[in-house]
């Protein structure tokens, strides 16, 4: 995993030694800034094929999310009053946010939810949500299969770029689809899964067939994850 700058000084002992030194020294280290890091893969670049291949995943992660990530950094640079937030806390509101940090700040936290709300088919990914999860899903979606419905139709009617998104809002279950990397954090709401429906996410193994994709994407959906969400978003 890439280390942040702050984590480098320490991994080198300069961090270390700065703590023990003068305060002139402990103010040269705090004057060096966090920065977003590209979170490892949960799992192997080929665990969620056939249904998302590997060389897809290759590119999704270490060049688009990456470019996300180095983004975000140069464009924090000229957000000092930002630093030392998390990136959700840093997209809950967005009014005053330069456009570059909603757009890389929202790629960055996107994919970083993306990768971990899936997992190998048979192996944590597919089949259906248990205990809570499935009761909201079918207390406010009637079924899982109405829901899996309306989550798939809210990915294909994304014109262009963006995600689509089951989101709870005020204590219920909603379907909802995001522009670009717009995130749901921004309107208050949480994502619990959300599905990338970029190009970029299918092209290589489904080119214009994004019906298919997001039809295979079910079988890597990782419901305990999802579950977990849930249960911190109530
Ligand atoms: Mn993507």
């Amino acid at each position: 995993m890439t280390m942040s700058r702050r984590q480098l000084l320490y991994a080198s002992g300069f961090g270390a030694a700065a703590l023990a030194l003068s305060p002139l020294s402990r103010a040269f280290a705090a004057d060096k800034k966090d920065e977003f890091t590209l979170p490892k893969l949960p799992y192997e670049f080929d665990a969620l094929e056939p249904h998302i291949d590997k060389m897809t995943m290759e590119i999704h992660h270490d060049k688009h999310h990456k470019a996300y990530v180095d983004n975000l950094n140069k464009a924090m640079a000229d957000a000092p009053e930002l630093q030392g937030k998390s990136i959700e806390d840093i997209l809950r509101d967005t009014a005053k946010l330069p456009q570059a940090i909603i757009n890389n700040g929202g790629g960055h936290a996107n994919h970083s939810m993306f990768w971990v709300i899936m997992a190998a088919a048979g192996k944590g990914g597919g089949g259906e949500p248990k205990g809570d999860l499935a009761k909201a899903i079918n207390k406010d979606f009637e079924s899982f299969t109405k829901f899996q419905e309306k989550l798939s139709d809210a990915a294909m009617k994304r014109f262009g770029s963006g995600w689509a998104w089951l989101v709870a809002d005020k204590g219920k279950l909603d379907i909802v689809s995001t522009a670009n990397q717009d995130s749901p954090i921004s309107k208050g709401q949480t994502p619990i899964i959300g599905i990338d429906v970029w190009e970029h996410a299918y092209y290589l193994k489904y080119q214009n067939k994004r019906a298919d994709y997001v039809k295979a994407w079910w079988n890597v959906v990782n419901w305990d994850d999802a579950a977990e969400r849930f249960s911190k978003a109530k």
